[in-house]
């Protein structure tokens, strides 16, 4: 006998940093987590605690330099007199 088997049921998840039951659908982007704030806790402890690395540079960083590498080439190659 099963009195829990109503069509509407969902699966439900508990929120890996606060325990919290919730609906585990595609509708919610924080997933499994219960809200933007739980998934962003865990992921800076993961980053913390895992990846602790003390001098890395940032992508934003990353991007710059290339932009001005590219800059620079095209200053270098394209002068046509
Ligand atoms: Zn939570």
């Amino acid at each position: 006998m099963d009195s829990d088997s109503s069509p509407t049921s969902r699966p439900k998840v508990r929120c890996p940093q606060c325990g919290t039951l919730t609906v585990y659908s595609l509708s919610n982007p924080w997933r499994p987590f219960c809200s933007e704030r739980c998934k962003s806790i865990d992921f800076g402890a993961w980053a913390s605690e895992s990846y602790r690395v003390p001098t890395k540079p940032d992508a934003a960083d990353i991007d710059a330099l290339e932009q001005e590498l590219e800059r620079s080439n095209l200053q270098n190659r394209g002068q046509p007199h």
